[in-house]
């Protein structure tokens, strides 16, 4: 092959991370810093702290909200640090309620400094958090994300406690005047699932950039609402509903498919959908005991992947572990068959302990699809 023959380079955009690396073996000059692709740990979700005033009924919390523990500041210090230093670079706090830490802006501030390029936070929105958000400023953060579970008072008090949906709501309305990117993110039940689309409404009028749905798992607190639960058939009706009413809307709309019919996987594949994130570490959420997991699915268990201890030292849990699970489904999948296997590729491993079932092999048309995994409704 001469030199006309060659094949154009294509040069993948790649959007993460910087390193330093010398440019060849040598290169006197070895503080080049050259960009380099690199994707573990992008997402740190840090629970600063497990306490809130509520008891919603779905909350992933569970037990944790009446143990309560604070993260120190000198720990969540050493927290962020040392996730930025993993490859961090997304950064969401939250709890329990974390506005109700007493080093809430603190924390918010430090983050910025280390230099995390987003900064999030995950709030109920109530009366006390609107006093820290009125301490803050909108370029604080990437967007602020208020919990609102239903359309109506009836649906949403009826999951986060009497009175809640006017008070949040009016402090959205406030957050939203104050400039803040603001966004709705809904636990969808059997319960409010009529509903909830009318949020859309409400966030077009208040002028919320972005409504999130996402199913409600029966973890945590969710135990006790069992019947809450939507099964697949029931999540994709209403999934079904998204694109048409998304279309009338201003606000923009993501949902986590969660589960997708056999015909349907073609989209998510073309998304660029390779069955369970955990095995990319994509993500790691700490608690204030140190627990750290790359799935949220799995926060009821004790297979985290690692512990961060208070002076940031991670180690790996080398006892059973999510990675393993993550792995593991690669050469055992959960579903027998596989429907989809250049894309599913084993299925979510985390619904046979969660659940105790795999939806894939229960349900004939059906395919899990990570829960991490966001999408927007397709026309
Ligand atoms: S879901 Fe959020 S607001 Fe509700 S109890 Fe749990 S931490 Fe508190
Ligand atoms: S939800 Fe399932 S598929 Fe997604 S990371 Fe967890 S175990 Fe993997």
């Amino acid at each position: 092959m001469n030199a006309v023959d060659l094949p154009t380079p294509r040069l993948r955009q790649d959007s993460y991370g910087h390193a330093r690396m010398p440019v060849d073996a040598t290169a006197k000059d070895i503080q080049r810093i050259d960009r380099v692709e690199y994707g573990r740990f992008r997402n740190v979700y840090l629970y600063i702290t497990e306490a809130c005033q509520l008891r919603c009924g779905g909350c992933y919390m569970g037990p944790r909200l009446e143990r309560a523990l604070k993260m120190p500041f000198a720990q969540i210090e050493r927290n962020l640090t040392a996730w930025r230093q993993m490859g961090g670079s997304k950064l969401t706090i939250l709890g329990g309620e974390p506005t109700l830490h007493p080093r809430y802006e603190d924390t918010i501030r430090l983050a910025g400094q280390i230099g995390y390029e987003n900064v999030i936070t995950t709030s109920n929105g109530l009366d006390p958090a609107m006093r820290k958000f009125r301490r803050l400023e909108p370029h604080d953060f990437a967007y602020v994300q208020i919990s609102v579970d239903g359309g109506t008072p009836a649906t949403h008090d009826a999951v986060r406690g009497t009175g809640t949906f006017t008070t949040t709501l009016k402090n959205v309305a406030e957050l939203c005047e104050r400039g803040y990117d603001t966004r709705i993110i809904c636990t969808v039940n059997k319960a409010n699932e009529k509903d909830c689309l009318r949020l859309l409404d409400i966030a077009d009028h208040l002028g919320v950039s972005l409504v999130k749905f996402h199913v409600m798992s029966v973890i945590g607190r969710g135990h006790g609402n069992a019947e809450w639960g939507m099964n697949p058939h029931e999540w994709l009706d209403f999934t079904d509903r998204l694109p048409a009413v998304a279309a009338q809307h201003d606000t923009r709309v993501w949902y986590q498919p969660t589960f997708v019919r056999r015909d349907e996987m073609p989209r998510f594949a073309a998304e660029g959908y390779r069955g369970c994130i955990g095995r990319t570490l994509d993500r790691i959420s700490i608690f204030p005991d140190g627990k750290s997991y790359v799935c949220s699915y799995l926060f009821d268990t004790d297979l985290q992947y690692a512990h961060t201890a208070p002076d940031g030292t991670i180690s790996l849990n080398k006892g059973p572990n999510e990675f393993d699970l993550f792995a593991g489904a690669l050469t055992k999948p959960g579903c027998g068959g596989c429907k989809a296997p250049t894309s599913c590729m084993g299925g979510c491993p985390a619904e046979d302990i969660v659940d105790g079932r795999a939806s894939c092999a229960e349900e004939p048309d059906i395919i899990p699809v990570c829960r991490l995994w966001k999408s927007m409704p397709a026309n």
